[in-house]
């Protein structure tokens, strides 16, 4: 391939990498320094992103490169010359010079390269069990490649020619029907983009996951919410309650439990003459129309439930009684407050 540099020589194959390569190099390390890592991982410095970033992103390329060399050797050992390895942007190539002669080899030398990424994957979480500390600058880098490998090994393993999966499947075929297609010979990883375009993609959705991971309801919710009791008349309510205080509604307590919620249309409802004999607890929405979460539920399990239902605020009770309310404002409060205390790297950065 015409702009590839020679960088050595391993078991007598050359080793080129493609001009094409080092963009994405440079793109992964970035994705990775400023996007995954930080998002991931808090308290390291910018430099300590980047490093890392780096790390990362080179032994990926080891991790490619090995998978490219288990084709080449497995390929030489079935008595097909190997040309050289060359690394470009979608991953890496074998050039292979010839096509192999029957399915049982075609099918050994497609198979072995995602099997090799497969126990890359293995063992780098192995390693990362064995370190039994998940929040180092080592375990950061191993999760990623683990994670990388083990994608990278399925990914391949999909039957869409000319992946590896494809091959595999080829050599099936073939073995059935004993006829080899003309296909391209070509071993394409598309590594580079698959990565970087999945990683871009989950950050987003990993950044606010990991913003919230950890934080529960109690955490977040207000503890003194505004409550009425359920034998006041409507027109007290109104009077001492919902004009005084600037309420749009107000959870409702019987004893000290909570009963139900109580808003603006609820009262709009009922004819303004009956207000003074109409008790709140009449014309409220009760408690088992109310979606109730408990103060130990954690707020990615909560969230949903807020989107999902266009709900603005959630009752948290334990034991019967109302100990607070979730409310949608409270939530961006507790956002805008990490982000000023500069907890949020990953959430700018994203
Ligand atoms: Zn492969």
């Amino acid at each position: 391939m015409p702009g590839s540099l020679r960088i050595g020589k391993i078991f007598g194959i050359d080793i080129y990498i493609h001009i094409s390569w080092v963009i994405i190099l440079v793109l992964l390390t970035w994705s990775l320094a400023v996007g995954w890592f930080p998002v991931l991982y808090h308290g390291f410095s910018a430099v300590t992103y980047w490093v890392l970033g780096f790390i990362a992103a080179v032994l990926l390329f080891v991790s490619v490169l090995l998978h490219e060399l288990a084709h080449s050797v497995v390929a030489r050992a079935r008595g097909l010359p190997v040309k050289n390895i060359t690394l470009f942007i979608f991953g890496g190539v074998s050039n292979i010079e010839k096509e192999p002669g029957s399915p049982g080899v075609e099918f050994q030398m497609a198979v072995v390269g995602p099997l090799t990424s497969l126990l890359i994957g293995v063992l780098a979480f192995v390693l990362l069990f064995l370190l039994g500390q998940y929040s180092s600058a080592l375990a950061a880098i191993l999760w990623y490649l683990g994670l990388a490998n083990i994608l990278l090994g399925i990914f391949n393993l999909i039957p869409g020619f000319p992946l590896d999966g494809g091959r595999v499947l080829r050599s099936i075929v073939w073995k059935i029907d004993g006829n080899l297609r003309r296909a391209n010979g070509l071993w394409l990883g598309f590594i580079g983009w698959f990565l970087l375009s999945s990683a871009q993609s989950a950050n987003s959705e990993v950044m606010l996951q990991s913003v919230f991971r950890g934080v529960t309801v109690s955490e977040v919710m207000n503890t003194a919410p505004t409550t009425v009791p359920a034998n006041i008349s409507l027109q007290k309510l109104v009077d001492e309650y919902f004009l005084p205080l600037g309420l749009r509604s107000a959870f409702v307590i019987q004893g000290d439990r909570l009963a139900g919620l109580i808003t603006l249309s609820d009262i709009r409802h009922v004819p303004r003459e009956e207000w003074g004999q109409t008790p709140v607890g009449l014309a409220m929405i009760p408690r088992d129309r109310l979606h109730i979460v408990s103060p130990q539920q954690s707020l990615n399990d909560v969230l949903p439930l807020m989107a999902g239902r266009d709900v603005n605020q959630l009752p948290v009770v334990q034991d019967e009684r109302l100990v607070g309310v979730l409310s949608r404002d409270a939530i961006v409060r507790y956002l805008e407050i990490r982000r000023n205390l500069g907890l949020e790297d990953g959430q700018k950065a994203a």
